[in-house]
């Protein structure tokens, strides 16, 4: 359902701070747009700021400083039911006793739709979500993720320009819930409708988004689609979160134009490749970094004899080895720190107390806020 306002769906928040109490915000300065159509995820650990930060954008808090606006209208001091949002809890916050086309109908009733349409909005929206024939059940004889899908049919059926998800997976079994992040996926891309969706779940927030928001203690880290913040993550915090990562801090060597050479703290130096508008341009000689290297992204060797530094590379002692399927993920020990690598798998795989050269992929290393 695309209306004529559809260009202004977007939301944006502008320097957003909220101080429940104390000097400590939970969210601090935050600045983002959620484009129109997208879908958009705060993506962090629990207590990180993200539920404080959709219900800014809901209505329900007021943020302690900066301004949030949908398209060109500023709602920062508008009430959550002026302001055309449709919301989805992980609770679903349905009627347990009436019937699903009740359930769905409810923000429509309460809007004074008339009855005729009303119940051709309800079949849409049932349509949308999948559960065409169900409008009669009653809402204790669904399974969890179809009444998660009514609560979806809820929000959706008043047309709302912005929806508004905060962990509506998390009581969802592990099955269920893939099967219906991904349904969910494909009907908010079927509607159109500009959402921001809340999850701790990082593989959750990779599966179902077009952009990700990483935030940790109320600080905003990192805006940027699912496979750029994986493989360019801003700060080793990201690193860490999105997927796994061995971030190795060290002190900048040499910096040339497309290459940065990075001496870690056992000496050894690394290098990472250089890209405009990210913190591998922007760093300088005897500046302190970490560098981010994915497990994937290394190849293990028999370490030399002796023990002096090699080019490009870490002698590590292999803590355990661990079969997974298609690949073998090895645990390693480096100086004080726990490494990991996953390699295909191999007959001949290095075993615990085992000396290797872990020789991570140039290209695919990335320096990162310590
Ligand atoms: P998340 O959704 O990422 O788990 P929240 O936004 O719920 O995080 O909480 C962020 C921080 O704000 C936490 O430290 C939490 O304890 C605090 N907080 C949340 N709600 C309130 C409240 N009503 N009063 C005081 N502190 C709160």
């Amino acid at each position: 359902h695309h209306s004529p306002e559809d260009h202004m769906n977007s939301v944006d928040l502008e320097h957003v701070s909220k101080v429940y109490t104390g000097a400590t915000p939970s969210v601090d300065d935050v600045s983002l747009t959620v484009g129109d159509g997208e879908f958009f995820t705060l993506l962090g650990p629990s207590g990180c700021g993200k539920s404080t930060t959709l219900r800014m954008i809901a209505g329900f808090i007021n943020p302690t400083s900066g301004r949030i606006r949908f398209g060109d209208r500023d709602v920062t001091n508008l009430p959550p039911h002026k302001r055309d949002t449709g919301m989805v809890f992980q609770n679903y916050a349905l009627f347990p006793h009436m019937d699903v086309a009740t359930n769905v109908a409810y923000g429509l009733s309460m809007r004074r739709v008339a009855a005729a349409e009303k119940r051709t909005r309800v079949g849409e929206a049932l349509e949308i979500v999948g559960l065409t024939g169900y409008a009669d059940r009653r809402i204790d004889q669904l399974s969890g993720g179809q009444q998660q899908r009514v609560a979806l049919a809820r929000a959706l059926v008043i047309q709302p320009s912005v929806l508004l998800l905060d962990e509506p997976l998390s009581n969802l079994d592990a099955k269920l819930r893939e099967e219906t992040r991904a349904q969910i996926r494909e009907i908010q891309q079927r509607a159109g409708t500009t959402s921001v969706y809340v999850t701790h779940d990082q593989s959750e927030a990779m599966a179902m988004s077009d952009r990700i928001a990483v935030m940790n203690a109320g600080v905003l880290h990192q805006v940027g689609a699912p496979r750029e913040i994986y493989r360019r993550p801003t700060t080793s915090f990201v690193a860490r979160f999105i997927g796994r990562s061995n971030v190795l801090p060290g002190v900048v060597e040499d910096v040339e134009p497309t290459r940065i050479a990075v001496r870690l703290d056992g000496g050894e130096i690394l290098q990472a490749p250089v890209a405009e508008g990210t913190l591998s341009a922007d760093v300088v000689v005897g500046d302190e970094v970490a560098l981010s290297v994915r497990p994937e992204t290394v190849r293990l060797e028999p370490a030399p004899a002796g023990s002096g530094t090699v080019v490009g590379a870490l002698r590590a002692s292999v803590r355990m080895t661990e079969f997974t399927g298609s690949t073998c993920v090895i645990w390693l020990r480096y100086g004080d720190q726990d490494l990991l690598a996953t390699i295909p798998d191999t007959d001949d795989l290095p075993a615990a107390g085992d000396e290797v050269l872990l020789r991570p992929d140039a290209d695919r290393t990335w320096v990162v806020a310590p």
